[in-house]
């Protein structure tokens, strides 16, 4: 599989944020978006049995799959091995590849893209909001978590401005939670 990087910091947004993890980003993805902030496209070819090994090199288990579009290259086989060493496996995917619900990972965060999710099941629906129509996602499987995040248009006062209608908004439809960037906030990664 081809892995751009594995490190260990903290889940910056999302359900976990501020949870110690360790991140698996896998290379490359199906989606080209315009506003992708992550540099996924470098990468060297691992084996499983490497993954898990230089996961394990760290104190924390809960193991983050992302990318890029991890479902693209992520398998069975190696979320066993995660959950043989005593891992929680999260996937962090844009929702387009069926075989992300089908690794058997513990917990699966979609955050939809401009394309059609295929999955059966979504534990955290994870939307970076700039104002659009949320109507598709009662169209989507039911989720456990509804996470609404303020997209990073990197211009602060249109962020100023994002931030405060993604708050009117859960305000009003309040299955959703505010999910912020912590690690761009505070400055970790
Ligand atoms: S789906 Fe995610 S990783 Fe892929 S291009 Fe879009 S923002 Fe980047």
């Amino acid at each position: 599989m081809k892995i751009n990087e594995i490190f260990y910091s903290l889940q910056g947004e999302g359900h976990f944020a501020g949870t110690p993890a360790v991140f698996v980003r896998f290379s490359g993805c199906n989606l080209a978006c315009g506003f992708c902030d992550t540099d996924h496209r470098r990468g060297e070819e691992w084996g499983e049995e490497a993954v898990v090994a230089e996961v394990l090199r760290h104190p924390a288990r809960h193991v983050v799959l992302t990318g890029g579009e991890p479902a693209l290259q992520a398998t069975a086989s190696l979320v066993d091995k995660l959950h043989r060493a005593g891992c929680y496996v999260q996937m962090e995917t844009n929702g387009t590849c069926a075989a992300a619900a089908e690794v058997g990972v513990d917990w699966i965060t979609c955050s939809p893209k401009d394309a059609p999710v295929r999955l059966a099941r979504i534990d955290e629906l994870k939307v970076v909001f700039l104002g659009q129509d949320l109507g598709f996602c009662s169209r989507l499987p039911r989720a456990k978590v509804y996470c609404l995040q303020p997209c990073d248009t990197k211009d602060a006062a249109r962020n100023a401005e994002i931030t405060r209608e993604t708050i009117e908004y859960i305000k009003s439809h309040p299955q959703w939670k505010l999910s912020l960037q912590t690690h761009k906030l505070l400055g970790f990664r």
